[in-house]
């Protein structure tokens, strides 16, 4: 859209919201909801858990006034644009006007909404992408991770060997990367009678329900691993929307569980496959085959060394596995504090640096690659980010139960057998929709609530012995 729409296109944004609105909190629904409920059925049947998800979108949606939600369509919008020129300009002064408007607005949305018992504002916010999370339990498993992924991190950076980068510096033209990339999303199981593969400047999965399904990615002429790990997330988040069932569309048992549970699904596909030894076992003679002389003198330590290299960098999007999670661990704490009123808007960029410093060891030298690189604030996304690293927990917690009910299953991936993982995943996951809640899902799958361990048990497991340490 051109720079000039901006303004009427935030009028169309804000009317369009204030009368889905309307629908949505329609007193008739209310009442059909009550005569549902008052409907016999056993409360672990998925009729009973349609009913419960049902009521709680529509409370959650009545509690909102229509002129807040007009609003809060209304700054975003025009923040999303303010944010981008700043950004682009490195001006948090620029910026900072309308964060503080939208923390504001985000402060009443969550009075509005209720904080929890015991529970604090950024709770209730938190609570539209990750149903029921706490910042206190996200707290409880972020810090025991930090701890152990900073030493990690630490010891990595003072290794003795380092993976070759030379698999990253092929220069390979991008049709041919495209053609590639296609390839492995179907070799995972992406059905492309229900989905389609495109091109864009940020990758993403959309569509409209499980039988249209549309996946981006993006290329360079160098850092193929880039475009083929976003194929392998972006394909992941595919497969599970894919796999959730047709004839609930519509309804919540239709409908994905929480944006933590749908990061699991992606980061599965994207690292705990798509950066394994077996993996490339698979990948890295099919590559050199598609792809030619680029890859040709490239040696299968080329390859998965250079899918699985750790160097801590300014921008979040562009992070390996294992640093990833600390960029998560500043933007929660940052927003935490920025909602309980304990950090002023104005003070974001000082601290945003000196916890770069902290984390990461980096010297942040402007803002443009500092706190301004992230869209979802300006979106008014508070209590978004954390849901990316609960998805890399959730998903390694996940993925050592399928290791343990499917022994060899990794051995499988270097024969290019990727569909006992999926048929797995269709039947303790994708297909239940909301009948549990992320917290439920995870003791039933696992047998555990859900902890920092398998992650970063993984990361070292894989991490060390390829840093030589
Ligand atoms: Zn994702």
């Amino acid at each position: 859209m051109p720079s000039g729409g901006l303004e009427y296109r935030s009028r169309q944004m804000a009317l369009l919201a204030r009368l889905a609105h309307e629908r949505r909190t329609d007193d008739r629904i209310g009442d059909l909801i009550a005569e549902a409920e008052a409907e016999q059925r056993s409360e672990d049947s998925p009729e009973a858990a349609q009913v419960r998800e049902i009521r709680r979108d529509y409370e959650m949606a009545t509690r909102l006034p229509a002129e807040l939600v007009e609003e809060f369509a209304k700054l975003s919008s025009v923040s999303q644009h303010v944010w981008a020129e700043a950004r682009q300009k490195s001006d948090f002064a620029a910026f900072r006007p309308h964060l503080e408007q939208l923390v504001e607005l985000s402060c009443r949305k969550a009075d509005c909404l209720g904080i929890p018992e015991g529970g604090e504002r950024w709770d209730a916010l938190a609570d539209t992408y990750e149903p029921g999370m706490r910042a206190s339990e996200v707290a409880a498993v972020f810090s025991p991770l930090r701890d152990r992924l900073s030493d990690l991190i630490k010891a990595l950076g003072d290794a003795p060997t380092r993976p070759s980068n030379a698999f990253n510096e092929a220069t390979i033209d991008i049709d041919a990367q495209a053609a590639f990339v296609r390839e492995i999303a179907g070799a995972f199981g992406f059905d492309f009678d229900r989905g389609r593969l495109d091109r864009s400047v940020h990758p993403f999965c959309g569509g409209s329900h499980c039988n249209d399904v549309r996946l981006t990615t993006r290329f360079q002429p160098t850092e193929f691993n880039d475009a083929l790990g976003s194929t392998m997330h972006e394909t992941g988040h595919g497969l599970y929307e894919q796999g959730l069932p047709f004839d609930m569309v519509g309804l919540p048992l239709g409908e994905a569980i929480s944006l933590g549970i749908h990061e699991s699904q992606s980061r599965m596909w994207e690292n705990q496959v798509g950066r394994s030894e077996s993996f490339w076992r698979w990948c890295a003679p099919l590559a050199q085959q598609a792809i030619g002389a680029p890859l040709a003198e490239l040696s299968f330590e080329d390859f998965y060394g250079g899918a699985n290299i750790v160097r801590p960098g300014f921008i979040r999007v562009e992070a390996d596995e294992a640093t990833y999670n600390l960029h998560i661990m500043i933007r929660f704490e940052l927003e935490r504090a920025i909602i309980g009123g304990d950090l002023a808007v104005a003070d974001i960029p000082g601290e945003w640096n000196r916890m770069y410093k902290d984390y990461l060891g980096l010297d942040v030298p402007e803002d443009r690659v500092g706190c301004l690189q992230d869209v979802h604030w300006s979106m008014g996304a508070m209590g978004y980010f954390p849901t990316y690293t609960l998805g890399n927990l959730y998903c390694a917690q996940f993925f050592d139960t399928a290791c343990e009910q499917m022994p060899g299953l990794t051995d499988g991936f270097a024969r290019g057998e990727f569909a006992p993982l999926l048929t797995w995943l269709r039947e303790n996951i994708h297909g239940h929709g909301r009948r549990y809640t992320a917290g439920e899902l995870c003791e039933r799958v696992t047998g555990r609530p859900l902890s920092a361990e398998p992650l970063i048990d993984y990361l070292e497991g894989k991490l060390r012995p390829l840093y030589g340490i």
